[in-house]
């Protein structure tokens, strides 16, 4: 959904917010600054995970996370999420433009950098926009307004991403009348009666539906899908610990999900290195919730992940033959290749470049000028018939 739903908002009047029981959403991704994440009972018997029969070969560097390299670079697609991602600096030029205007220009400011918000940022940074157009106010002034009526606000703004998978489930299966209707129908109910929305439920059920309209209908279901809350809990609680601090805290926390960070593809905690091949750049709203989640539970709240983690790394390859990532990160991707496939018990296989492909092209882009994504994916189609043609003959 784009920031055109914050019309879909329109607190014209703020009634007095039904009392309604705090439902229990119970969420298995609601780890956050709010709700620190649990650690795991460790286990020193997987430490040696990688050094099995089925070892992976660490051809990467032992670093610590800060030094990893896709760290450094701007606007990567999260591997996860696949929203763009900030660096620590980049952050502060969004946090310094949200916190330091009001009013309409609030609102544009708001719109232009919800790219760097995740769902539930988006959902706050959408709720607030609108009370800045409507009031004139700063941003930690539009908070306090909208404390009252958060949930009820939340709810618009979930509603409208609701008629949205609505309208694209119609279309898809050309039919009022189809399988996921039913379960969007009751999502609104629930709603409706004050009992919230778990998204991870929700997704779950909604993409099995979705399944059979093929790979395209279902990715795009899947990315409208995840725009939603958490749950509506979640918003609740950042409203909870922030409608009373600055518009400098309130600006950061919006964007502050949107950091890169280092996500171990074997979790620390159970023994993952610091290697690089066993990173992977997420952004921290997507690492932290996963905590040591295996990737076959993961995989059930974020079905989009093997396609975003794909374009993860077409992006990542890109960016390591324009030369941005040294050459000596030039086996990452077969590296990383081969833990998210161990990890995740072979459901994850993503498509990449040999080592020795990311050379060549790297000296023969000086004549071809910048290399994109495009050049990546033709570059790995051309890779896997080369292999074909050997095996054959
Ligand atoms: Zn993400």
């Amino acid at each position: 959904m784009n920031l055109n739903g914050i019309n879909q908002i329109q607190p014209k009047v703020m009634q007095t917010v039904k009392e309604v029981n705090k439902p229990s959403e119970s969420s298995n991704v609601g780890n956050t600054p709010e709700s620190p994440k649990k650690k795991a009972a460790d286990s020193g018997c997987l430490k040696n995970y990688f050094l099995g029969s089925e070892a992976v070969n660490f051809g990467g560097h032992h670093c610590k996370t800060g030094n990893f390299a896709v760290k450094k670079l701007q606007d990567v697609p999260c591997c996860c999420c696949g929203k763009p991602m900030l660096r620590e600096s980049d952050m502060n030029i969004c946090k310094k433009a949200v916190a330091s205007t009001s009013g309409e220009r609030l609102t544009k400011t708001l719109q232009e950098y919800s790219k760097y918000m995740r769902a539930d940022e988006k959902c706050i940074g959408t709720i607030l926009a609108e009370e800045a157009k409507r009031t004139g106010c700063d941003v930690s002034q539009a908070m306090k307004h909208t404390s009252g009526n958060i949930r009820e606000l939340t709810g618009q703004y979930a509603n409208g991403i609701l008629d949205e998978l609505n309208t694209m489930a119609t279309n898809a299966f050309k039919s009022e009348n189809n399988p996921m209707t039913g379960i969007i129908a009751n999502a609104k109910k629930d709603i409706e009666e004050g009992r919230g929305l778990d998204r991870s439920t929700f997704v779950e059920k909604l993409d099995k539906a979705a399944g059979r309209l093929g790979e395209e209908a279902q990715g795009l279901i899947q990315d409208t899908a995840m725009n939603l809350p958490q749950t509506f809990n979640h918003v609740q609680r950042i409203y909870d610990k922030y409608q009373n601090k600055s518009a400098d805290e309130i600006s950061r926390r919006l964007f502050s999900t949107a950091l890169t960070t280092a996500e171990h593809i074997h979790p620390h905690s159970l023994g993952g290195p610091d290697n690089t091949a066993n990173y992977i750049a997420e952004c921290a709203g997507c690492n932290n919730p996963r905590g040591n989640m295996s990737y076959a539970e993961w995989l059930k709240v974020h079905p989009e992940y093997p396609r975003k983690a794909q374009e993860h790394i077409e992006h990542v390859q890109a960016r390591l033959i324009n030369g941005e990532i040294g050459k000596d990160y030039n086996d990452y991707p077969v590296d990383v290749r081969a833990s998210l496939s161990k990890e995740s018990g072979g459901r994850m296989v993503l498509k990449v470049l040999n080592p020795d492909t990311i050379e060549k092209m790297r000296q023969q882009k000086g004549l071809s000028g910048k290399v994109t994504v495009e050049d990546v994916k033709a570059a790995y189609e051309k890779q896997e018939a080369e292999k074909t043609q050997k095996s054959n003959s």
